[in-house]
């Protein structure tokens, strides 16, 4: 069918020669081009042209794959596709090659070969009329009856497939608006068919022709389709699925195969998250937005970076705990008990703990203020924290909210990259398991601002009984019911808590203890603690009181008792690691006696016999300068820098820091440091006599304190 009207391609095309699959008239192809010739054709024609005309190309298939570059050109298939170039895509790796994006347009035949270097260009006859096509344009006698047969074919087809897939539905209605002449083409070029069988359809000039040898193609994929359906049907589960249309797109845009292979796995996936997101028990507008993202996933190819956005939101949605809570067991006299065993010297503290929670028993929907824990480091505030989840038999979660200074740290991040995450709350509640927790918000003091928004006001909405019924996280982008939380804050000082937050809260102080109350913590709390973790028992170590009267005062400088822990800690580990060793650390002995051991223990060791510890190991001076080394006297603070650039901004002349700081003024710029007069202090003494002009005359001889800082 020679074309005399209509749209004409030139009469010039330069060839790009296919080994790799056949493009038909009305299909887009991707092509990858990395030969020489076909890569001249790119550069020079597609790259370089700047009319329309310029991205028409020849498209021959069936081209023997050219192993070797070599020079002569391989003999051409005589009938080819005339293609507009939509895209060049070019790349580097793993060579250089272009990926082009080209929408078959007609048929031509080559009539003679113009040119072979640097790519072939030859004379061409158009075969097929390229132009809008009327209605009306109805053929007559078997041609109209083939393509009428065609046709209903092809509706039958499109009506097996799932028609809320946008795809399908795309190509219901192309079915109708398309002249019945092309369909042969396009479905030819969208079924499952090999080249082998395109090539003929390209081949078949006659449309009579391509009629015939595309229809048997597309009733083999009809009964092929019915076939799969029917064993599908045998699977209760699965007769809903949705028919495969893999890659998505249809003429003119991309390519899509009918291809069901490969698919089953995708759904016994889809399947188990389906009974997943029924299972979790998630109010209806929940469920609704699960089942939505649920069907969008059906119908999505796995290449596509949304199908893991909307899997990971899915699996997210099923994992929370909508309606799973924990039974509470508040029994207020044996709460006293519990946490008077756990904590000592905090009875103020412990009065109000147990009167919110006896209150909280009494009205459940209690809408009082949070309670806020706020004191020095190592105080026992978190610690409190977790007794009172013990107490209520609650789940206990800890959400540091230091540092944190982006509302999509409390609120999550809309989910619109692969990264996108949950805020921290909904993450806890996923981290427990159950909706009723106690969440610790520990130092709330701390909480910083950015331009992404005031997480404190994010956390205002967790914490307002009136709104945290129905708490939005953009990650999830549906309420969840927070009210059954019972949050309890942290802060080292009120100062920087931000004061719409400090409204809600009730300031419990938890002051720094004495000494003689760090005594009583240790050993009440911290040394039987450390001893369980360590593996020991207090018939293997010992620590005598005024061993931990030397740790508080000469190791520990704090209001609290963590370093006291700590160094506890390091007792312990030494002596366990003695003990596996089967050595001995030290005796509760005199000095004087130990002296006299000594040579014995030593000939032990000569000998090479590792004796085993003599029970109990007792920490006595001596043993704690072993393990702890020297006391330490002098101790550095933190912010050198900032004090001193303050003190210079206030026009000061001479600054006094501990003598251990003195590293630290490196960092302060050389024209601040040499403004200034510095004093580096390693006694009261000197930090007086510095402090004023002239000495300080109290502070002579007799007054030889030894400076702490
Ligand atoms: P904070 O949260 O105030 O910084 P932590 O709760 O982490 O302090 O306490 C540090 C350690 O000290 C914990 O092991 C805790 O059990 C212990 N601790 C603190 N205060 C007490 C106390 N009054 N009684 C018993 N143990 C305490």
């Amino acid at each position: 069918m020679s074309s005399n009207s209509g749209i004409q391609i030139p009469s010039r095309l330069p060839l790009l020669c296919t080994h790799d699959g056949v493009l038909l008239p009305g299909s887009t192809m991707r092509i990858s081009v990395d030969t020489a010739r076909n890569m001249q054709l790119v550069k020079s024609r597609l790259l370089k042209g700047t009319s329309l005309k310029s991205t028409i190309i020849g498209v021959i298939p069936n081209t023997r794959d050219p192993e070797h570059d070599s020079d002569e050109l391989p003999s051409l298939h005589s009938i080819g596709t005339a293609g507009l170039a939509v895209q060049v895509v070019g790349s580097n790796w793993p060579k250089p090659h272009y990926t082009l994006l080209i929408t078959g347009l007609c048929r031509f035949r080559v009539t003679q070969l113009l040119k072979e270097k640097p790519f072939p260009v030859a004379k061409v006859e158009q075969l097929d009329k390229l132009e809008q096509h009327t209605e009306g344009d109805q053929a007559d006698g078997e041609l109209g009856e083939l393509s009428q047969r065609f046709y209903q074919a092809a509706v039958q087809l499109v009506g097996m497939l799932d028609m809320s897939v946008p795809v399908v539905a795309k190509l219901r209605w192309l079915l109708d608006s398309l002249p019945k002449e092309t369909l042969p083409d396009v479905l030819a070029s969208m079924i499952r068919t090999s080249n082998k069988e395109k090539l003929q359809v390209l081949d078949a000039v006659d449309l009579e022709e391509r009629f015939k040898k595309a229809l048997p193609l597309l009733t083999r994929q009809i009964e092929g389709l019915k076939l799969l359906q029917k064993t599908r049907k045998l699977r209760p589960d699965d007769d809903k699925r949705v028919l495969a249309i893999r890659k998505g797109g249809v003429f003119p845009g991309r390519q899509f195969s009918l291809d069901e292979e490969g698919e089953d796995e995708d759904s016994d996936d889809t399947a188990m998250l389906e009974k997943k997101v029924k299972a979790a028990a998630m109010p209806e507008a929940a469920l609704r937005v699960c089942l939505k993202e649920l069907k969008r996933l059906k119908k999505m190819p796995q290449s596509m970076p949304e199908y893991a956005l909307t899997l990971n939101y899915l699996e997210m949605m099923v994992e929370l705990p909508w309606s799973k809570s924990s039974t509470d067991c508040l029994d207020i006299r044996a709460a006293r008990v519990l946490l008077d065993n756990d904590h000592y010297a905090m009875e103020k503290l412990m009065r109000r703990v147990l009167e919110y929670l006896a209150v909280r028993q009494l009205k459940s929907t209690l809408k009082g203020p949070i309670l806020c824990f706020v004191g020095p480091p190592g105080v026992g505030k978190t610690s409190v924290g977790r007794s009172i989840a013990r107490t209520l038999g609650r789940e206990f979660h800890r959400i540091a909210l230091g540092g944190v200074c982006d509302q999509s740290d409390i609120r999550g991040n809309r989910r619109t990259y692969v990264s996108s995450m949950p805020g921290c709350i909904i993450n806890g509640l996923k981290t427990v398991g159950v909706n009723n927790p106690v969440f610790l918000l520990d130092e709330v003091d701390k909480l910083g601002k950015s331009l992404q928004g005031d997480p404190a006001a994010a956390l205002l909405e967790v914490l307002d009984p009136e709104q945290n019924h129905s708490f939005t996280d953009h990650y999830l982008n549906v309420p969840f019911d927070l009210s059954q939380v019972l949050f309890i804050a942290t802060a080292n000082t009120t100062a920087t808590i931000p004061p719409a937050l400090l409204d809600r809260m009730e300031v419990l102080q938890v002051p720094g203890y004495t000494q003689e109350e760090k005594v009583e913590i240790a050993h009440r709390h911290l040394i039987p603690h450390q001893l369980e973790q360590h593996g020991l028992t207090p018939q293997q170590l010992q620590i005598p009181q005024d061993t931990t009267k030397d740790i508080i005062s000469k190791y520990t400088r704090e209001a609290g008792v963590r370093s006291l822990e700590r160094k506890i800690e390091a007792i312990c580990r030494t002596v366990a690691v003695k003990f596996a060793e089967g050595h001995k650390v030290s005796r509760a002995e005199s000095p004087t006696e130990q002296h006299a051991d000594q040579n014995t223990e030593n000939k032990k060791e000569d000998s090479g016999i590792a004796a085993p510890p003599e029970m109990p190991i007792v920490i006595d001076p001596i043993a704690l300068k072993d393990i702890l080394g020297p006391p330490v006297f002098e101790m550095e603070v933190g912010g050198i820098k900032d004090k001193v650039l303050a003190a210079h901004r206030a026009n000061l002349k001479r600054v006094i820091i501990p003598k251990r700081n003195e590293k630290d003024l490196e960092e302060i710029p050389p024209h601040v440091r040499a403004d200034l007069d510095f004093v580096f202090a390693s006694t009261l003494d000197e930090a007086l006599n510095a402090a004023f002009d002239g000495g300080f005359p109290a502070a002579v001889s007799h007054l030889q304190v030894v400076s702490k800082l």
